[in-house]
């Protein structure tokens, strides 16, 4: 029965990198029906302020993922907080001081730098020398009454290896002698990552920890933890990293570098999934999954060595099937898109500047005529969801169907400025009065423009496109003509003349 779990320390906003690593371990456990943990590494007191622990789970929720166990529902073998869990740390702790397996060590920050100075310099890798493993009860009580408050150490065997299987990198081989003896409590009393953590999972009957490649190496230590409290060993599965698309870490440069950035551009969570559950993890379907195909079809076996690296393409790829996926309805309901209307920024960010004049109430006219008639809604969706891929695309479309006086303001694109200057002026009055005669159709009125101005093809259309919507690419103009309606197409045909 396999159970997986995820366990952020909450010192910050959810790297895009450790979203994969929860989703990996949620699509793990969902595959067979295991159980999946959420538990907070909030021992970093410091460093962990209640909202990022708010925002963790937020955004797990936000990506999809629930969990079976966690600090907000509980669980059976909770708390499901590290700092909850002093007081069982603490009789682990005791076991080990009693079998002689910890010590305290008393060295100082100073001593311990310049231990690892010397043997820098000795071309050895710096590792703790074992100063404290020997002091006998006299020492230690002089050195407790000068209140140096002490670290636990493990005392490692001095001899022997110890091999760690990983199920992504296969099996590696430790010398013992290499290790060190590492901190297990720190002074202030607060357990070492080490420690906690590999502690945890045993005694949460976690058996497979998927994790990031940067815990590879500390997987022996946390062995040895676990050998001599004579506890399960997980089974470990160490992702590659994820890096930007220049092979650097990920960060903000390369686009996103948390999940709450691709929130805030308006990916849907769907195509952040299909996205992330691809990088490093290979899918034989091409198409965008839903939950129950991500975990049919994911399995460890199936990790990539190689690191992934983060691609806005690739991304934005799975969210225009994600888009695609959505009904005319749902895509109009999109909770983002909602928020975008109501966003006076944007709208203001959208139309041209100096436009405080017409701009006053324009958002709230447009919206009142689009928000009362579901048919122009659907309309509208129908018209220009091709060419939408974020919420902004979305209103900037609205903005040019509907709006009138503002419209002459819009910020055009250079090439449909050119498509203007390359008309001749008479073609303009032509094109709004067959406008008018046609009625509106759109079939007719190119058709009859065509033959009364002796433009066609790229020539005709370019200049139309450009004086309708102030764009040379876009929705189908016939789909747009409707929305953009009689008044409005004629307004601007005859204001392109100028
Ligand atoms: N708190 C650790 C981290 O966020 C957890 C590592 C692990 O998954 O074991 O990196």
């Amino acid at each position: 029965n396999l159970k997986s779990r995820f366990a952020p320390s909450p010192t910050g906003y959810l790297h895009l990198g450790n979203a994969r690593t929860a989703l990996f371990a949620w699509l793990a456990a969902r595959a067979v029906a295991g159980r999946f943990v959420l538990r907070l590494e909030d021992t970093d007191q410091s460093r962990s302020p209640q909202i990022y622990e708010k925002a963790l789970l937020e955004d797990l929720r936000w990506l999809g993922l629930n969990w079976d166990e966690g600090p907000d529902i509980g669980g059976p073998v909770g708390p499901y907080r590290q700092m909850e869990r002093l007081d069982i740390y603490q009789k682990y702790y005791e076991a080990l001081l009693e079998t002689g397996q910890a010590y305290p060590c008393y060295c100082s920050a100073e001593d311990l730098a310049a231990e690892r100075a010397v043997q820098r310099a000795s071309g050895k890798s710096p590792r703790y020398g074992g100063r404290c493993r020997h002091l006998n009860e006299g020492q230690r009580s002089d050195l407790e009454a000068r209140s140096i408050q002490p670290v636990l150490r493990y005392r490692v065997p001095d001899s022997g290896m110890l091999t760690v299987p990983d199920r992504v990198w296969g099996e590696r081989s430790y010398a013992l002698a290499d290790l060190g003896d590492f901190v297990i409590r720190r002074s202030d009393g607060s357990p070492a990552f080490f420690f906690a953590n590999a502690l945890d999972d045993a005694l949460m009957g976690v058996n497979l920890v998927l994790r990031g490649e940067d815990h590879l190496s500390n997987t022996p230590r946390q062995i040895l933890i676990l050998q001599a409290l004579d506890l399960p060993v997980p089974e470990y599965a160490h992702l590659p990293l994820l890096l930007g698309s220049d092979g650097q870490p990920l960060s903000k440069r390369h686009g996103a570098a948390s999940l709450r950035d691709l929130q805030f551009y308006g990916y849907l969570p769907e195509a952040v999934r299909n996205y992330l559950a691809r990088l490093g993890h290979h899918y034989a379907e091409t198409d965008l999954l839903d939950d129950q195909a991500l975990a049919a079809g994911f399995s460890v076996e199936k990790i990539s060595r190689a690191p992934g690296h983060f691609d806005v393409v690739q991304l934005q790829h799975w969210q225009r099937l994600a888009l695609q996926a959505l009904s005319d309805t749902q895509l109009w309901e999109w909770r983002d898109l909602q928020y975008a209307l109501n966003d006076a920024q944007l709208w203001k960010r959208l139309l041209a500047a100096n436009l405080s004049d017409i701009e006053n109430g324009l958002r709230e006219k447009i919206l009142k005529a689009v928000s009362e008639d579901e048919n122009l809604q659907i309309q509208f969706v129908a018209a220009v969801r091709a060419n939408v891929l974020f919420p902004e695309d979305a209103v900037d479309w609205l903005i040019r169907c509907f709006a009138d006086e503002a419209f002459a303001a819009l910020e055009k694109e250079d090439t449909a400025i050119a498509a203007l200057a390359e008309t001749p002026a008479e073609f303009w009055p032509l094109a709004a009065m067959l406008l008018q005669q046609s009625a509106g159709d759109y079939r007719i009125w190119t058709k009859t423009l065509q033959q009364e101005s002796g433009l066609k093809g790229k020539s005709l259309f370019m200049p139309l496109r450009a004086a309708l919507t102030g764009r040379s690419h876009g929705p189908e103009l016939a789909a747009l003509l409707p929305l953009i309606g009689m008044e409005r197409a004629q307004q601007r045909l005859h204001t392109a003349a100028s």
